[in-house]
């Protein structure tokens, strides 16, 4: 299991959002994957992402600290 944060244009326009909040989707730059929002899960602090993908499209103002990615 990867958890990432994706600043994609496709997730920032499905979530109104800088990055990924949606429920469940599938990724067109990965079809054997399924991605699952940590908005799903009943607590989803206990969830750190570990990787930023997308980068290119990430808003200035938005700072992770990814700590403990592989
Ligand atoms: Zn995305």
């Amino acid at each position: 299991m990867k958890i990432s944060a994706c600043h994609c244009r496709e997730c920032q326009r499905r979530t109104g959002s800088a990055f990924e909040v949606a429920v469940y989707w599938m990724p067109e730059f990965r079809k054997d994957l399924v991605a699952v929002a940590l908005g799903c899960f009943e607590e989803p602090s206990s969830l750190v992402p570990t990787q930023s993908v997308d980068e290119e499209s990430r808003m200035g103002w938005v700072a992770l600290d990814l700590r403990g990615g592989d």
